[in-house]
């Protein structure tokens, strides 16, 4: 059975642009709707002989009690329970955010492997403020740009060396 390795982090990170561009097809749904990606997204991925089970999710937001996020969270808790690895997706430009706190604390429980990536490092050199997201404590962080396909194959050698 092919390890699972799933994509988890507030509404707008860019999960489903970067399961997309792993998979290479259109599969997730990325308009900018908070929370679309209601059920869990699953595909194959390959990579230097390697293959994978690479999952999307909704947007995990905790503190949001509605009744659609609450179906999204709960689709979320599932993902990471069967997950080998987790993928934790934050906005590399900003700073942390409140939400970001809330889900670490959510994903420590499940006591998988986890890689920060700090996505929307389009261009430039890596913010000082990128740092901060190591006090959570996780295994790696990576710096990449989903939409401009910067640094996934760091990535995917990267995920490869974890599962
Ligand atoms: P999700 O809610 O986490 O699944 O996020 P989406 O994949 O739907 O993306 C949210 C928004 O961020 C969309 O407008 C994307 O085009 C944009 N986005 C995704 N990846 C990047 C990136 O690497 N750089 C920039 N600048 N924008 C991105
Ligand atoms: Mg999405």
């Amino acid at each position: 059975n092919a390890p699972i390795v799933t994509l988890v982090g507030r509404t707008n990170v860019g999960k489903s642009t970067l399961f997309n561009k792993l998979v290479g097809k259109r599969k997730a749904i990325t308009e900018d709707v908070n929370g679309v990606t209601r059920d869990r997204v699953y595909d194959k991925v390959e990579w230097t002989g390697h293959e994978f089970i690479l999952a999307d999710t909704g947007g995990l937001d905790i503190s949001n009690k509605d009744i659609m996020n609450q179906e999204v969270k709960s689709q979320v808790e599932k993902a990471l329970f069967e997950s080998d690895l987790i993928l934790f997706v934050v906005d590399g430009r900003e700073g942390i955010n409140p939400h970001d706190s809330d889900i670490a604390n959510e994903i420590r429980k499940y006591n998988k492997k986890v890689i920060i990536v700090a996505n929307k490092i389009d261009r430039g050199k890596i913010p000082d403020h990128l740092y901060d997201f190591y006090k959570f404590g996780f295994d790696d962080l990576i710096a990449i740009s989903a939409e401009g396909s910067k640094n996934l194959g760091d990535l995917l050698d990267k995920i490869i060396s974890f599962i």
